[in-house]
């Protein structure tokens, strides 16, 4: 390895995240606007440059790469590239290829996945109830995420569900999602919604804050804190009554930038530093003129620009997006 990726405040960066595509075929209504313009082809990375990109962050020192989007597995081409990417599982220069996804492939993908050495999955799911899963998706069915996941699990792959705490929406359900989670033998974690790009509704009638979600979970179960870390920013707790693992994101009531490991880039090759910051350097014109060490200094460059955290607020009413662009942008 050459020199590692360290910031100015002596974070180092083994994490990245790669947004594959801002395409999808949701529109969950936190994340996207239903009528989305995506972008034009030209623009996006194809899947060679993506591989490129991938691979000069790890032979600086980034030992976990999360594919993401949009929806990664609506990627034309996806197997292949995680394919190619696998080279690095089995030189041991990557520990772990994960993917963050809806789910709403997998019946086709996850043994795939599994034999190119993908281990774990984060799968996106905020209600187990038919019809409102195809509300806040706007063009979703539930049953199919569902045999996703009976694949995923068939296939040997680690599930973690990634449920969107949502006010007036899932918050009755949320007890259930634990319970389910616990019997199918998937983590579970629970998120804030982030005020990131313009959405159709209001994000303060959404917003439903954890600590809120955490003491109505107290009543019913026993919440042990776990030593439990992972790269992410998820603070775990062990539910007593299933045995699972509950982890939450409070990006919103409990900053965690402090610990901060990643970076993220988007599927046209802008690299951010902070998914709620607009610091970002632009990798896509040095990794198109070929030259590996113009993008090497970029990564430097960068890394001096890594903010110290984000400052979400969502209280007003009708109140700006912290930043323009939406997760399915810059990758979740
Ligand atoms: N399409 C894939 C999926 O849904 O899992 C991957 C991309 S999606 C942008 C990644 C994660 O971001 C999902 O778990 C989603 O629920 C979450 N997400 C999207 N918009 C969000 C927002 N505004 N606030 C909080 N989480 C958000
Ligand atoms: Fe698509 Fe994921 Fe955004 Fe939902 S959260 S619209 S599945 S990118």
């Amino acid at each position: 390895m050459t020199r590692p990726l360290i910031d100015k405040y002596g974070r180092h960066v083994s994490y990245l995240r790669v947004s594959v595509t801002d395409r999808c075929d949701f529109r969950c209504t936190y994340c996207m606007a239903e009528s989305m313009i995506f972008l034009p082809k030209a623009e996006v990375l194809t899947l060679e440059e993506l591989d490129q990109l991938s691979s000069a962050f790890i032979a600086r020192g980034v030992r976990k790469l999360r594919l993401t989007g949009g929806e990664p597995l609506v990627r034309r081409g996806i197997m292949d590239l995680i394919k190619d990417l696998s080279r690095h599982l089995k030189s041991g220069a990557l520990d772990e290829l994960t993917m963050t996804t809806n789910g709403s492939q997998l019946a086709t993908y996850a043994d795939e996945l599994a034999r190119l050495g993908v281990k774990r999955l984060n799968i996106s799911l905020d209600s187990l109830d038919h019809q409102k899963f195809t509300e806040i998706t706007r063009r979703g069915r539930l049953e199919q995420v569902l045999s996703g996941l009976e694949a995923a699990k068939q296939a040997g792959l680690k599930i973690k569900i990634n449920t969107v705490a949502l006010r007036n929406f899932n918050e009755d359900e949320i007890s259930r999602l634990v319970a389910w989670c616990g019997s199918e033998g998937f983590d579970l974690c629970l998120i804030e919604t982030m005020p990131l790009g313009d959405i159709d509704g209001d994000r303060t009638e959404q917003y439903l804050p954890l600590t809120v979600v955490r003491d109505r979970l107290e009543q019913e179960y026993t919440l042990i804190p776990s030593d439990h870390v992972t790269p992410g920013p998820a603070r775990y707790v062990t539910v007593a009554e299933t045995g699972g693992r509950l982890g939450f994101i409070t990006p919103m009531t409990h900053n965690f930038c402090e610990g901060c490991n990643r970076v993220r880039v988007t599927c046209t090759g802008t690299l951010y530093m902070c998914l709620g910051q607009e610091d970002h350097v632009d990798l896509r014109a040095a990794l198109r003129s070929g030259d590996p060490e113009s993008l090497d200094h970029l990564l430097d460059e960068a890394m001096l620009l890594k903010p110290k955290g984000h400052d979400f607020i969502i209280d007003r009413k009708g109140q700006k997006p912290a930043v323009g662009r939406h997760m399915s942008m810059t990758g979740g």
